[in-house]
């Protein structure tokens, strides 16, 4: 059965307020010029031509893209869209407790935060900044205003935060979160993955250890590859993203637009389709729309070997 392409990752800033270690070498990081990312406009007109060939979900990404100026219109406007169905938020979570109540107006009720340690002197070390408690006061503020689904994604990372793992899990039983573990991907440079990689076998081996065995939860159409689990007297559940170590290429549903305006037909192959450059040259929506039926066909089964030089803070994650 051909693979529905439907959810297309849009990057709206490659700006961040945090300096997660990981994420890229920051001291040799380049912010795109202003006039190289694209204008709400054009990112809306995209989204259209987007749920022209199939796309139904949107998810909102960065850089962070709460820092954006204008987002909560861009948000409303997407919800306004023809032909999405859904549209979510991932956030660093820093400005969640004060948006949080704009955005539930603007629309949207599905939002992941990126959250790697619940230990206030960790998470400063990792993230750079001392924002753990908004993030977490963020959190309750979305779930008490009604988000939900309201995901937190956690990238597990080896000798950094696996002593955490445990905490993470018993937060989606106090209050109602679905709480992911990621694996680490090699984004920037082999030696800073491979000490820190740990499979989410492991993961999930470590925390079956101590919680005992989850029931699986079934998956929408538009979901990813994480597997859920719930377990008994949890609130929310668990989910488990084993992007390295197991492939999901057969089932992946998804394609990402780079807030230059770059169209990635797979996270973990290097080519991009200019989309940009055809939409300021007065391209018709014909003609863009070609543009992702060609990376819709570009998605293949097979997985090309990881280019590095990308840092997720340039794609969106
Ligand atoms: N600022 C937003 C956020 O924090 O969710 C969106 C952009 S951020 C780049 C998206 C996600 O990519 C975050 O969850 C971050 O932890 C994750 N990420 C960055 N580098 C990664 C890596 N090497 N492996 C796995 N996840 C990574």
């Amino acid at each position: 059965m051909p693979r529905n392409i439907n959810y297309l990752r849009l990057s709206i800033t490659d700006r961040c307020n945090l300096r997660c270690s990981y994420c890229t070498a920051w001291d040799k990081w380049e912010k795109l010029p202003a006039g190289e990312i694209l204008r709400y406009e054009e990112l809306l007109r995209l989204a259209g031509v987007a749920a022209g060939v199939g796309i139904r979900k949107v998810r909102v990404t960065g850089g962070e893209p709460l820092v954006r100026r204008g987002v909560m219109e861009f948000i409303q406007a997407l919800h306004q869209q023809q032909g999405l169905t859904e549209v979510c938020l991932t956030t660093n979570g820093v400005l969640l407790n004060d948006l949080a109540p704009d955005l539930y107006a603007a629309g949207l009720r599905h939002v992941n935060v990126s959250l790697d340690s619940l230990e206030r002197d960790r998470y400063r070390e990792l993230t750079g900044s001392d924002h753990l408690l908004e993030v977490l006061a963020g959190l309750e503020r979305a779930a008490a205003l009604g988000f939900h689904p309201l995901k937190i994604n956690c990238v597990v990372l080896k000798g950094i935060n696996d002593d955490e793992l445990v905490n993470f899990a018993l937060l989606a039983r106090e209050r109602p979160y679905q709480v992911r573990f990621i694996e680490f991907m090699p984004t920037v440079s082999q030696e800073q993955w491979i000490p820190h990689f740990l499979p989410m076998e492991e993961v999930r081996r470590r925390l079956a250890a101590a919680l005992g065995d989850g029931v699986p939860v079934g998956r929408n159409a538009t979901a990813g590859p994480a597997r859920i689990f719930r377990y008994p007297g949890f609130q929310g559940e668990l989910g488990f993203i084993s992007t390295v170590s197991q492939h999901h290429c057969p089932t992946c549903n998804r394609l990402r637009l780079t807030a230059a305006g770059r169209l990635r037909p797979c996270l973990f192959a290097a080519p991009e389709l200019d989309l940009k450059s055809p939409l300021r040259q007065g391209a018709s929506d014909e003609d863009l729309g070609r543009v992702f039926r060609e990376a819709i066909h570009r998605k293949t089964a097979q997985r090309d070997a990881f280019v590095p030089g990308r840092a997720m803070v340039s794609i969106g994650g």
